[in-house]
């Protein structure tokens, strides 16, 4: 059971990533930090669910 789900930029709001997971284990919303070319550093992405 595998959702998609979109990488955002907490800092600037730019969507960089798409992802995907396992909704089995990984129930919680991911954070990671990833580079953002917006803001051209590293950031903290959350995750956001795409429907
Ligand atoms: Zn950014």
């Amino acid at each position: 059971m595998r959702v998609t789900f979109i990488l955002r930029c907490t800092v600037c709001g730019e969507e960089n990533y798409l992802s995907e997971k396992n909704k089995k284990n990984t129930p919680d919303r991911l954070e990671v930090n990833k580079y953002c070319p917006r803001c051209r550093k590293q950031t903290l992405h959350k995750e956001k669910t795409k429907r």
